[in-house]
């Protein structure tokens, strides 16, 4: 027999192996011995008060065996004789566009700019220490895309857009560990993401599809409003049928040669900001309610904040507990942050962009010459400031928090992960003021919220400019351009995805799509 229950274990009470089993007992007033597993479904941290309460989901197994594995299947067939699809982008959407299409008994041929996840390491050390931007290979670009070296943060708010726990089910599959399902905010990490990724890439390779690395799309030879073939960089032609164009939200050469070619572009809104990076220690003692050190069985604690200045949003975004913050460039003569953590979210700092909402058609007038590329352009002219005020290099602009809420430069800047190094720059008065003002006036709210959080120990890091993407690629109901007939613009860079499980749906969705009527 089996029976669902949801417990309430107290920290003091976490710090027994056997306590699901005792409360499991107890709950139903049965023996313990009659309990031959307890298997968790679900786990959450409440900690808004002073006593944690650790909850639980679970299906306790009563004289019966708990299955050892998940029984989600992936049914890939060989195709490696089938008909083709091509897939330009090897991100989170391509792959999963990828291993859909193997699903679906077609051959997907990926074609990716950046190289794998092995060789993408020596890129991401020349940034950090040389200041070297690789313009194919880089936090953004390459293997996995920018979800490999990254959070691997996995919640979604996208859930009616597909399944979820497939894709989940899919990275477990994979490598990623099963406690993924079970978090109710699940993270893979960046030390095990590069693994996850390419076991990916072997299933597809194993069933007969095609990766090509260093591979970069420069043009696209389009007749009678049909996508005929895909031009590369070393000049090569490649005939083409259906094409998912899962390039995202930073491939800007692909933004500038569809609007070149006058295929049908929109302008998005998005949000901007900076990133904010505070003690790890200051952000346990608030939320945990403790002294400076958490409870060991506790995770490096996180926060989500939301504030409306002036009908505007100004929220966190992509918070990184015991993380670093990272140089997420695609070029050289800007400087770009985000952040990532390692799986044990064991690093000294918390981080998190805090972005403003910008409203592509109420707050961009003098940008409007550029149409849809408005606000992209909005967004380079702000990651130039950054590359400018960094001291043109990596370095990136900062100050501390208290400073730039009082518009004071910093005499000096709190120690922080972020590799390139920080130079104190006024961005009170360097921000473009829709942003700087609101940022001002959130972060005093959040202050209020969170009662330690405004504080001089924490720096703001210039500038967070790539939360999604300021253009939108159109597409009709079967998910095609609605002028390109082959073209399925897919992910983030399409504007249809907002982080890895998205992008990941988003990718499978059109698999699905592109294989109609081939
Ligand atoms: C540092 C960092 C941390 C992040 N942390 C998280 C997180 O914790 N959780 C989360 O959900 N999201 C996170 N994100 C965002 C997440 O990574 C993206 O939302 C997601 O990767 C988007 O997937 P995608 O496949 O649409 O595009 P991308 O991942 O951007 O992939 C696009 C791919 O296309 C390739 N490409 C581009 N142009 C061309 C071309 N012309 N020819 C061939 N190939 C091309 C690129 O090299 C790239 O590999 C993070 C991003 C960064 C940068």
């Amino acid at each position: 027999m089996i029976e669902e229950l949801q417990l309430r274990v107290t920290l003091k009470e976490e710090e027994r192996s056997d306590i699901l089993v005792i409360k499991s007992a107890q709950a139903l007033n049965i023996d313990k011995e009659d309990i031959t597993g307890v298997k968790v479904l679900r786990k959450s941290i409440d900690a808004r008060k002073a006593k944690i309460i650790f909850n639980y989901k679970v299906a306790v197994y009563i004289r019966e065996m708990l299955p050892k594995t998940s029984d989600y299947k992936f049914d890939y067939k060989d195709v490696s004789k089938a008909k083709f699809i091509h897939i330009i982008g090897f991100g989170p959407a391509g792959m999963y566009a990828a291993l859909r299409c193997i699903e679906l008994g077609f051959k997907p041929i990926v074609l990716e700019r950046g190289k794998n996840v092995q060789d993408r390491r020596r890129d991401l050390r020349a940034i950090n220490q040389d200041h070297f931007v690789n313009e194919d290979s880089n936090y953004c670009f390459g293997e996995g895309g920018a979800g490999t070296y990254s959070d691997g943060k996995l919640y979604t708010r996208s859930l009616k857009r597909g399944d979820v726990r497939r894709i989940f089910e899919n990275l477990v599959f994979h490598g990623a560990t099963d406690q993924i399902l079970v978090d109710a905010h699940p993270h893979i990490g960046t030390n095990k993401l590069p693994k996850v990724v390419q076991n990916i890439r072997e299933t597809i390779l194993k069933y007969g599809g095609e990766i090509h690395f260093e591979t970069r799309v420069t043009d696209f030879i389009i007749k009678n409003n049909k996508l005929q073939a895909i031009q590369l960089l070393n000049g090569e032609e490649i005939p083409v049928n259906r094409v998912i164009l899962a390039t995202g939200h930073s491939a800007r050469d692909i933004f500038y040669l569809l609007h070149k070619k006058e295929i049908a572009l929109e302008a998005k809104s998005f949000a901007m900001g900076v990133r904010v990076e505070h003690p790890q220690h200051i952000i346990d003692t608030i939320q945990y309610h403790c002294e400076g050190h958490r409870h060991e069985l506790l995770p490096a604690a996180s926060y989500s904040l939301v504030q409306q200045v002036n009908d505007r949003g100004v929220y966190s975004f992509c918070m990184c507990p015991g993380g670093f913050i990272v140089p997420a460039a695609t070029a050289n003569g800007e400087v770009v942050v985000n952040g990532m953590s390692p799986s044990k979210r064991n690093n000294l700092f918390a981080n998190s962009g805090i972005v403003v909402e910008i409203d592509v058609n109420r707050d961009l007038h003098k940008y409007e010459h550029f149409g849809a590329l408005k606000g992209l352009e909005y967004q380079k002219n702000l990651e130039r400031m950054a590359f400018t005020a960094g001291g043109r290099s990596q370095v990136a602009p900062a100050q501390r928090l208290t400073d730039f809420v009082e518009g004071k430069l910093s005499i000096d800047l709190n120690p922080s992960s972020y590799q390139p190094g920080l130079n104190s720059a006024p961005l009170h008065s360097l921000l473009p003021k829709l942003i700087g003002s609101s940022l001002r006036k959130g972060f005093q709210a959040f202050g209020q919220k969170m009662k330690g959080y405004y504080t001089a120990e924490a720096n703001i890091v210039g500038v967070e400019s790539r939360t999604s993407s300021p253009v939108c690629i159109p597409r009709n109901e079967r998910l095609e351009h609605p002028q390109i007939q082959g073209l399925f613009p897919c992910g983030e860079g399409g504007g249809y995805a907002g982080g890895i499980v998205s992008a990941a749906m988003d990718g499978e969705r059109c698999a699905e799509a592109a294989i109609v009527g081939l």
